[in-house]
């Protein structure tokens, strides 16, 4: 029976195939009745398992002796302790014997157990370990299921999957790129999540925030993702997969026309250059940076290096992707960000029970309390800054004391890095992200100190109006043009400017076509978005006239009433 269900339109586009259910980030396992012949086997199964994980903590131990968090030595001791439980490690052995059932829907059986006995504890500190219960299961559950918490590419189809998950991470999204998935849609999720991020990065078309897809379709099920309006159509009727087929060759011939405007020099009417810079995740995003003909990396997310494995990349692995994407950029300026891990990108091992994580040990705050790591980023880093033009931008700032300590800390890697045989660039360029509002109403502070300046319009929205940017259940309240937002971004811009310092915007802002026209008008000069994204842009700066856009755009933002702001942001 055909039926559609309605989300958050987060990448756009049209995908058409069958379905891939993907559930290792909800523990759905299945459950099989077990010959009373393969009890015994089972029961080694599990305890194959076990072994397996109690291996993979004691790897994580070792790496957490050299330079990583103290508190991965916490958590795995503390993970360690859950799996030598008798609770965890005896009793499913006991329900698989009883039920005849199998290993991972008896230990699934014994967590719901404890998970609801924790419940019952009124300290909320000891009520909240039951994460960690879960947390063990989980990595017992990969083991048992034979793949380490991945995305497997589908066997026996050449046709792309759909894949439609309760939730994916950051990390799921970047398996992607080797797996064929022609798009996706999740149950939770919000438009500026890092999940949502990584799939307009990859052109896949994406819905996420659909509360119960999950649940609603079947493995193999055809389903049409409509990105651009937020719909997954489920078993199409003839008539409608005919139409979908038609727009999604129209969108993709829309898409080839652009490509015209590869070597078009980005510069508005009136003559003023537009810098139109790329976002990367991952090195091997820098092809198609070079094939829109970015002017620069405006944003290297490194952090999409640590996520999504059991160990941490050492200083010369980091070395090797920062050198390999300035080689790659051929003397085009890279601005690599210092590891920004925590909230919705949570280092494996490391995830700390927070009430709110988004406010919590997050980018800076995280690198300052784990100097070791922070040194040996920053040391991989500079080493790079040998092979071309980078420059240095340091999340989440607030605080002067925060710029300061990072100052400090690039001084000493720099002072490490003197008694080697390394080089680096001594001048090396360093810039603060504007996402806090704290660091948008004391920019004095950041203009002496910095060189550059970079607004993440995603965490300055989530901040200012106090909405969780990966919660789609406040997700209609993320509003780029809430006049707050537009007030902080007008100010840093024009501040950043009238003292001399480049400034840029390298939130999803920056790729909204619909917005290029504003933020020109704001006296916006560099822009940085995701590569698939540019030559839109361009377009956009190709029809715009920068003096005249100034004015409109200064009128428009005294107005406070929300209707009056946004019927004059319309006229642009
Ligand atoms: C931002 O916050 O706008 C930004 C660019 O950084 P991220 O999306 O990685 O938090
Ligand atoms: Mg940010």
């Amino acid at each position: 029976m055909s039926f559609a269900l309605f989300g958050l339109a987060v990448s756009p586009g049209i995908a058409i195939g069958r379905v891939q259910l993907v559930s290792h980030a909800t523990l759905e396992v299945s459950h099989y009745t077990v010959p009373v012949r393969q009890v015994e086997a089972e029961v080694a199964r599990f305890d194959a398992a076990i072994a397996a994980v109690r291996g993979e903590l004691a790897g994580l131990k070792t790496i957490s002796h050299v330079g990583a968090p103290s508190e991965v030595g916490a958590f795995v001791d503390l993970h360690m302790m859950i799996l030598a439980d008798p609770l965890l490690c005896e009793v499913p052995r006991k329900i698989i014997a009883e039920r005849r059932c199998n290993a991972e829907w008896a230990l699934v059986q014994e967590m719901d157990e404890l998970v609801a006995q924790f419940d019952q504890i009124e300290d909320a500190y000891l009520r909240e370990r039951k994460q960690d219960i879960v947390q063990v299961v989980e990595r017992v559950v990969k083991a048992l299921l034979g793949k380490p918490g991945r995305l497997t590419a589908r066997k026996d189809s050449d046709e792309a999957a759909i894949v439609i998950a309760h939730d994916l991470s950051p990390a799921d999204t970047i398996d992607f790129r080797q797996l064929r998935i022609a798009g996706f849609a999740t149950d939770l999720g919000g438009a500026t999540s890092h999940t949502a991020i990584v799939a307009r990065g990859m052109s896949i078309p994406a819905v996420v925030g659909m509360h119960h897809v999950r649940q609603l379709v079947k493995d193999e099920d055809l389903v049409i993702i409509d990105g651009t309006r937020g719909v997954v159509i489920v078993d199409p009727d003839k008539q409608v997969l005919e139409e979908y087929r038609l727009r999604k060759t129209e969108l993709e011939l829309e898409r080839n026309k652009l490509k015209r405007l590869k070597t078009t020099r980005s510069e508005t009417l009136d003559g003023e250059a537009i810098s139109l810079q790329a976002n990367i995740e991952q090195p091997g995003d820098v092809a198609q940076a070079r094939d829109v003909d970015a002017a620069g990396i405006g944003l290297y997310r490194t952090e999409f290096l640590f996520l999504g494995r059991d160990d941490l990349p050492d200083e010369d692995e980091q070395f090797e992707a920062y050198r390999s994407v300035v080689q790659a950029m051929r003397g085009r300026c890279v601005t690599i960000r210092t590891l920004d891990v925590g909230a919705d990108k949570a280092l494996r091992g490391v995830a700390r029970i927070e009430a709110n994580p988004a406010l919590g040990l997050r980018a800076i705050r995280f690198c300052l309390s784990e100097p070791k790591l922070f040194l040996m980023q920053l040391r991989a880093i500079l080493r790079a800054s040998n092979y071309g033009t980078i420059r240095l931008l340091i999340p989440m700032l607030a605080h002067a004391h925060e710029i300061d300590q990072a100052l400090a800390m690039i001084e000493m890697a720099k002072t490490q890095l003197r008694g080697t045989r390394h080089r680096f660039n001594d001048d090396i360029e360093v810039g603060g992200m504007i996402e806090i509002p704290a660091a948008a109403l004391s920019l004095g502070v950041f203009v002496k100190r910095l060189d550059f300046l970079s607004i993440g319009t995603n965490d300055l929205i989530q901040y200012t109006l106090a909405i969780d940017r990966t919660d789609e259940a406040v997700a209609h309240l993320y509003d780029p043009r809430h006049p707050a937002v537009l007030r902080l971004i007008h100010q840093t811009i024009q501040t950043g400017t009238r003292a001399g310092l480049p400034v840029s915007v390298c939130g999803e802002m920056a790729g909204d076509p619909d917005l290029t026209r504003l933020l020109i008008g704001m006296g916006l000069r560099q822009f940085s978005m995701h590569p698939a994204q540019i030559l839109e842009v361009k377009q956009e700066v190709l029809r715009a006239d920068a003096a005249e856009l100034g004015a409109r755009v200064a009128r428009a933002l005294r107005f406070d009433e929300p209707e009056r702001l946004r019927e004059a942001l319309e006229k642009l």
